[in-house]
């Protein structure tokens, strides 16, 4: 299924390289993983041990929301913060390295330098635009709603559908419906329906699962949502702008854990004739910086020219390195200019 759009020739090498099950497969995301990201790995994790795989290791750069914790095989995902020493010597033990969800070894942070030095054969899966260099297989397309999705892609064009099970088919619906926002947006292709009709037929049970990810807030982060909604946004009506900002002091208030504000800056987007939302969070060294657009609106550009970042055109993050009132400020200044 989605044959046509992934090239052949690139199916077949994934699939010569897929052929030695003695290999040691190290299968890496982005740092501060999000649903699509853990959803691609894990599924492409639970496919390999099908395949008969021994020696595979998933390895995230920074830990990553609760709400995804329920995936099955969570318990094996290796955190590089909590255990630098072991990922590394996984990482330059690896002969074959799966990136997932990210298209520069720069988006793995502190990883970065060792996955360039790895010897390993290394492979991108992603659905993020301007791919980098430095891959021997780059599986790339910026039309498919996620890497979750371009992961069954992938199994299904290696002939693999079968070996899909329940588990594995929970995690890439997952990766779908989190990178769709729950289809509203990224999807509007067959394919994607189809694909999850598959994925419901393996056992899938939809309204579960998306209770497991959008309704088990603590009372803290639901708050933390309220008090950001009523206090800390702001409209820019002349600049079709809306935006949240975050400090440290607002973050301690509520007792914020990873992955409390995921989803926060689409709450912006939803204001009527708002075209750009912002969120800015106030971290150790830097502010974090989230955008949303709707349209040709590309915020993939904003954050590459002004944050240090890059993403999807309606959907990208960076950094500001300037204080939360500066960065506001420019923010401010930037989209009543206009930034294009
Ligand atoms: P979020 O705003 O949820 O952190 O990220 C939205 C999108 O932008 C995701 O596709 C993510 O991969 C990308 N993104 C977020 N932060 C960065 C960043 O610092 N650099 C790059 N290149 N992409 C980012
Ligand atoms: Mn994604």
């Amino acid at each position: 299924m989605g044959i046509d759009i992934l090239e052949k020739e690139r199916i077949k090498k994934l699939q010569s390289l897929l052929e030695n099950k003695e290999q040691r497969v190290a299968i890496v995301a982005h740092t501060n993983p999000d649903g699509d990201a853990i959803g691609s790995s894990l599924g492409f994790y639970g496919y390999l041990k099908q395949k008969g795989f021994h020696h595979i290791d998933v390895i995230v750069p920074s830990g990553y929301a609760s709400f995804l914790h329920w995936m099955p095989g969570n318990d094996d995902v290796r955190n590089a913060t909590d255990d630098p020493e072991n990922t590394l010597k996984i990482i330059a033990q690896a002969n074959l390295i799966i990136c997932l969800d990210f298209n520069g070894f720069g988006r793995a942070e502190q990883l970065e330098k060792p996955l360039q030095k790895s010897t390993a054969v290394k492979v991108m899966i992603d659905h993020h635009p301007d791919p980098e260099d430095g891959f021997d297989l780059v599986i790339s397309d910026t039309s498919v709603s996620s890497t979750a999705e371009l992961v069954y892609r992938c199994i299904d064009a290696m002939g693999d559908d079968t070996l899909v099970t329940r588990e594995i088919a929970e995690c890439l619906y997952a990766g779908i419906v989190t990178d769709t926002g729950s289809f509203s947006y990224a999807c509007n292709n067959p394919v994607t329906y189809e694909i999850v009709a598959r994925l419901i037929g393996k056992g899938v049970d939809g309204a579960y699962l998306h209770r497991l990810i959008y309704s088990t807030y603590t009372e803290n982060r639901m708050r933390l949502l309220g008090y950001s909604l009523s206090e800390k946004l702001q409209v820019i009506p002349e600049a079709h702008t809306a935006f949240i900002s975050l400090t440290k002091k607002d973050l301690e208030r509520f007792h914020h854990r990873e992955g409390d504000t995921e989803g926060l800056v689409n709450y912006a987007l939803d204001i009527k004739d708002i075209r750009l939302a912002a969120l800015f969070m106030e971290k150790e060294d830097y502010v974090k910086a989230s955008f949303r657009s709707v349209g040709k609106m590309d915020v993939n550009r904003l954050a590459r020219n002004y944050y240090n970042g890059g993403g999807h055109v309606n959907a990208a993050g960076g950094k500001s390195y300037l204080s939360m009132n500066d960065t506001l400020e420019a923010f401010i200044a930037l989209v009543k200019k206009g930034f294009d």
